[in-house]
């Protein structure tokens, strides 16, 4: 599949992998928006946030229960962090394999413009 994250999942494409287990994979963001920016995927490819279904939800609840880890190996669970999901062109998704921004170590205002 001519997929950029499949591509970083099976090694075609380098990345700097924070995470990595048998369903999900952790590397830094390429153009990082703070400085902790980690991109966080299911190692099968979901297109978007909707796409989820009860087949595949499996992964992202296991993305969600590796969050705390990983936020602690990046040293920003004490400050917390913010996590961000774009889906589809009004969301702002550039990427078409489904992915949370996990990004800390500054603050972020909210509501986002
Ligand atoms: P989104 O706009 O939510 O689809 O996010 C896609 C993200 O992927 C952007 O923040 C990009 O900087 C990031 N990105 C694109 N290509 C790469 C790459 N080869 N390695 C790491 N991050 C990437
Ligand atoms: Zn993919």
């Amino acid at each position: 599949m001519d997929c950029l994250f499949c591509k970083i999942i099976n090694g075609e494409i380098p990345s700097t992998k924070v995470y990595e287990d048998d369903m999900i994979l952790a590397f830094r963001d390429i153009d990082p928006q703070a400085p902790e920016h980690v991109i966080i995927i299911p190692k099968n490819h979901i297109s978007s946030a909707n796409e989820i279904n009860t087949e595949n939800s499996k992964y992202i609840s296991h993305i969600f229960e590796k969050i705390p880890y990983i936020a602690a190996m990046l040293n920003i669970d004490e400050h917390g962090y913010r996590i961000v999901n774009n889906c589809g062109k009004n969301g702002g998704q550039t990427v078409p394999h489904m992915h949370f921004h996990l990004m800390g170590g500054r603050g972020f205002a909210w509501p986002a413009g």
